[in-house]
């Protein structure tokens, strides 16, 4: 249920609903809106009589949420949400670039790295420091030695880090070190995982899983969101199809779907979604054109050497070549690519 107040409800008023919503055994999410304010109501409503809310003081109506997701859908919270991490943002108009190796290999190339991709106009460095692969003989990641290097380069740079959590175990290590705490596309569907970063302070950014639906996906969003954490960002990456002339294939139509059931920033990431470094620009302009909220790019000073991913990373010019084209293409829609101490939340 949506508990929709008066545009001028006092702060008492609402904080009074918010109680009759808990005693209800419900959840009570306030979302300040920029007309009023309304509380989401969620949990099991079976045996509540939810509709008796609209009498109390300071309540304008009483409304159901139609979507199975509920805090992260639009019916809520028709204003889109801008998640702003240090000199990072992405929504409501602003895109933001997270840009970076796939994983964390050494001192001089996550510098090197944050470097460049700072200079090319980054204002995150992505780099996995836990990496989930495929073959348990693959690289598997520097662990907390690479934690470390991504909080080094951001003190150098001022970049915020975005780098991946596996488990719910290693929340809390990970979150010392990082400023968003991405949750791989294998466990999109990992709930305790959810959980833990729900109840975590960082931002999130959330892959979708190679075979999950849209909705699933919002409905994993919604395990973060129901915890109290709501700076989540939705994570294209590709999906699971029978084409094989990319190693996933990209669905950019997930954009306008997203932005039409959910409030959420929408980031796409053209790298992993097509697999092949040169087909890793063209679908950046083409995420911006659509109308994506934010890129996450791998980046590498060797492409060639890349410990993971190096066929699909680019390299620093290609980088900055294809930032230009995203600026040129961002203007062009009426958006613009969020620049380094340029991006006051929204
Ligand atoms: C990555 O970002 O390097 C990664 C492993 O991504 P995904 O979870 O989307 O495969
Ligand atoms: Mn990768």
């Amino acid at each position: 249920m949506i508990v929709v107040m008066e545009k001028d409800a006092t702060d008492e008023q609402i904080q009074h609903m918010v109680e009759r919503v808990q005693e209800m055994g419900l959840k009570a999410h306030v979302i300040q809106g920029t007309e009023r304010t309304v509380i989401a109501a969620v949990g099991d409503e079976r045996a509540t009589k939810a509709e008796a809310l609209e009498s109390g003081p300071g309540v304008s109506k009483v409304l159901p949420i139609l979507a199975p997701y509920k805090v992260a859908s639009r019916e809520l919270k028709p204003e889109p949400t801008q998640v702003q991490v240090g000199g990072f943002a992405a929504g409501a108009g602003v895109v933001g670039v997270i840009a970076g190796p796939c994983s964390v290999e050494s001192e001089e190339q996550i510098m090197a790295s944050a470097e460049a991709v700072k200079r090319a106009g980054a204002t995150a460095l992505r780099g996995g420091a836990f990496k989930p692969r495929t073959s348990p003989y693959s690289f598997q990641g520097m662990k907390e030695d690479g934690l470390k290097l991504l909080a080094q380069a951001r003190e150098a740079t001022g970049l915020a880090v975005v780098t991946e959590v596996m488990s719910s175990e290693e929340v809390d290590l990970v979150a010392r070190y990082a400023d968003v705490l991405q949750i791989g596309a294998r466990n999109m569907q990992n709930y305790r995982l959810l959980e833990a970063v729900g109840k975590c302070h960082r931002a999130v950014l959330l892959k979708r899983g190679p075979s999950a639906t849209v909705d699933e996906f919002l409905l994993a969003a919604e395990y973060i969101l129901n915890e109290g954490n709501p700076n989540v960002m939705l994570c294209e990456r590709g999906i699971r199809t029978f084409e094989n002339h990319t190693r996933f294939t990209l669905p950019l139509a997930t954009v306008t779907y997203l932005h039409k059931k959910t409030h959420l920033p929408v980031i796409i990431d053209p790298s992993h979604g097509t697999g092949h470094a040169y087909m890793v620009p063209d679908m950046a302009v083409a995420a911006v054109a659509a109308g994506a909220d934010g890129l996450i790019i791998e980046v590498h000073p060797d492409p060639e050497t890349a410990a993971s991913d190096g066929y699909q990373s680019l390299n620093f010019e290609q980088f900055a070549a294809t930032m230009q084209r995203c600026r040129r293409v961002a203007e062009a829609v009426d958006r613009r690519i969020c620049a380094m101490d340029a991006c006051a939340p929204a």
